[in-house]
């Protein structure tokens, strides 16, 4: 993990890797390069050639859980697509599409693609689990913690 942040490994080594572990994807091989951002905003990218996620952390937001929370289902998302790279890997067959249809260079809308579906199912899967109590969330309320400190 390549932390360019503030906050320290001890606090993000535990959201990677609860996150990995909620979406049945490994960290094996995978590189993290996590840069600070401002205010309440992140972002995340996962790339297939590389086996490599991207990740910006917010500094700060009004309310330091539910930004917690946020920032856990973005390495969820992108850790997510580490999976299928994965399972890909492994010769499991999984739709890719960025394309509404093959002769078609009219882009398929972001949030329809399957990929970002299943993305988004396993992330809604995890949830579900913190939810019922089967998947602990500590890693999350201590990444809460160091935002409330960073006001
Ligand atoms: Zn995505």
């Amino acid at each position: 993990m390549q932390n360019k942040t503030r906050c320290p490994d001890s606090i993000l080594a535990p959201i990677l890797a609860h996150a990995a572990q909620a979406v049945g994807a490994t960290l094996d091989g995978v590189s993290v390069k996590i840069t600070q951002g401002h205010g309440a905003k992140m972002a995340g990218l996962a790339y297939r050639d590389t086996m490599a996620i991207k990740l910006t952390l917010p500094k700060c937001g009004p309310d330091s859980v539910d930004l917690a929370y946020r920032f856990w289902a973005l390495c969820a998302h992108e850790l997510g697509h580490i999976r299928d790279y994965q399972s890909l890997l492994r010769g499991e067959n999984l739709e890719f599409s960025y394309y509404t249809n093959a002769h078609s260079q009219r882009a398929m809308r972001h949030d329809s693609r399957p990929q970002e579906v299943r993305a988004e199912r396993y992330v809604a899967e995890a949830r579900a689990r913190i939810a019922s109590g089967a998947l602990q969330d500590a890693p999350i309320l201590d990444l809460a913690i160091y935002f409330e400190g960073c006001r």
